[in-house]
């Protein structure tokens, strides 16, 4: 658990200390924005000043220049010249969907990071629009919108795959843009950047541009004004990797392990209709309980076990952590009036399957809870396949996540980041179930998780040219922010 303060959900307050601005927002559009504090059982990090102050310029470079403004429609129509770029006063990046939902929210929150650290403005490629990713969301930013126009000048967005020709590997393969700082101080020619790169920093090592990491290569990209940005991960922690944004990221979140908690807060309200579900479901199942418990059951393919193994493996993580409630040894006599306990337990499982709740209910069923407690035992919804995509498959990933959020504690499912951004959007450290790799029942159930990051679970393995950042300096620096993952020993996460 956290180790600062927490506020409870009395004393918490709508704007969430400074992190959301007053201004600008019509209440009743977005219920959530000024409704979610209310629900968080804890919020153990403030914002600090300096990011306060950031997220208040971001919101005003926003405005300046979103579409429908004149210096949106100025670059755009450098972009549609195909001419290489001048220096441009509002500089871009093209959020491009990927994977899943959570994998979604999580590259999305990177890249609102990485904006954060280069003066950049996010827009968001959500090409089916109220239908759409976008469509399950609050608009963040006030007086403005993050929707990136249909009628945008790079052709077939959701199309391009890992690694179309502007990708930035390929275009340095090609020469037709230059990292040697050397060589570009000499020609010092800022006609020989491309007016857009895509940049690839999803899973796939084969087609990641893992020099986007390095010092040198932000050099160059920082002259491009359009980057469309392709992942699936929460590369934050490899943001730590590049000394001038290390400084920066250190004074945004003087609690490393606060970023995505924070963030998460900041940027993600959802639309009133996903906010009625999960507002109702709150409201009828979960709100009279005294301890809210959510469990994030995921079952991937590479992972899978049997369902009576992922059974035990939850009863066994629970009685190590001491998440659900103990049975009672003996026959379960039933206690009635004074001799009931006043404490309730409202367990809220959230998985593609009915199994897992099913099981759960009937212990509590067929066993009394240890010391009488009173048990409910809940799931919103049992899709049994992924339909990303599908609004109103989506609508109910999402209200589980934020669900699970408002738990007092979460047991979470290993390298999903469904669970993780239920944890950070939470504020604590789960009770983590270590994935079946090979398909063997883990011997160690789960680890408490060092902190309420998500794991970037597949970081850049490439050495920077120039020296940077992998001096020894540097890497010991970095070994100060970033550990292994719990679940995934190649992954890094903030703690
Ligand atoms: P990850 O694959 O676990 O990292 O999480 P993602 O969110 O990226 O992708 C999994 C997708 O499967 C989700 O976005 C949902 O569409 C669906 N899904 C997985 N688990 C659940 C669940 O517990 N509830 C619901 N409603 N959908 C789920």
């Amino acid at each position: 658990q956290a180790s600062t303060s927490r506020a409870s959900a009395t004393n918490a307050d709508e704007l969430l200390g400074g992190l959301l601005t007053a201004a600008g927002f019509d209440r009743g559009s977005c219920r959530s924005r000024y409704q979610s504090s209310q629900y968080y059982k804890y919020s153990p990090y403030a914002p600090s000043s300096y990011l306060q102050h950031k997220l208040r310029e971001y919101e005003a470079r926003h405005r300046k220049c979103a579409p429908g403004t004149p210096l949106y429609a100025k670059s755009t129509e450098q972009l549609r010249s195909g001419r290489s770029t001048e220096a441009m006063e509002c500089n871009y990046l093209v959020w491009l969907p990927f994977e899943g939902l959570g994998n979604r929210m999580l590259s999305l929150l990177s890249t609102f990071v990485y904006a954060l650290l280069t003066g950049r403005v996010v827009l968001v490629h959500s090409p089916r629009a109220a239908d759409d990713f976008a469509g399950l969301f609050c608009e963040p930013f006030p007086n403005t919108t993050w929707v990136l126009p249909p009628d945008f000048p790079v052709a077939n967005l959701s199309r391009l795959g890992w690694s179309p020709d502007q990708a930035y590997r390929n275009l340095l393969a090609k020469r037709k843009i230059a990292n040697d700082p050397a060589k570009a101080k000499a020609t010092d020619d800022v006609g020989s950047v491309p007016p857009y790169v895509f940049v690839n920093v999803a899973h796939e090592h084969r087609f990641m541009d893992t020099l986007f990491f390095c010092s040198n290569d932000q050099g160059v990209l920082a002259r491009v004004n359009w980057l469309l940005v392709y992942s699936d991960l929460y590369f934050v922690p490899s943001l730590y990797a590049v000394p001038a944004f290390r400084v920066e990221l250190r004074r945004l979140f003087p609690a490393k392990e606060s970023a995505a908690h924070l963030l998460a807060r900041y940027l993600f309200h959802p639309s009133n209709s996903v906010w009625g579900m999960v507002t109702r479901y709150y409201h009828s199942y979960l709100a009279q309980a005294t301890r809210r418990v959510g469990v994030q059951i995921r079952m991937f393919r590479f992972a899978s076990i049997a369902v009576d193994d992922m059974y035990g493996q939850i009863l066994a993580c629970s009685k190590q952590e001491h998440v659900l409630p103990e049975i009672d040894g003996g026959d379960g006599e039933a206690r009635t009036g004074n001799n009931l306990s006043r404490n309730t337990t409202a367990i809220l499982i959230a998985s593609l399957y009915a199994d897992y709740y099913e099981r759960i209910r009937s212990r509590y069923y067929e066993h009394a809870a240890r010391g009488g407690e009173r048990i409910g035992v809940f799931q919103p919804s049992h899709e049994e396949r992924q339909a990303t995509g599908k609004p109103a498959h989506d609508q109910k990933a999402l209200a589980e996540i934020y669900l699970l959020s408002f738990s007092d504690e979460l047991v979470t499912s290993g390298m999903s980041t469904f669970g993780y951004v239920s944890s950070s959007l939470a504020g604590l450290r789960p009770a983590m179930l270590l994935p079946a790799h090979g398909h063997r029942v883990p011997k160690t159930p789960c680890v408490r998780a060092v902190s309420m990051e998500p794991c970037n679970l597949k970081p850049p393995r490439a050495a920077c040219k120039g020296g940077d950042p992998v001096d020894k300096d540097g890497e010991d620096d970095l070994a100060r922010h970033v550990k292994a993952c719990e679940d995934e020993r190649t992954g890094i996460k903030l703690f």
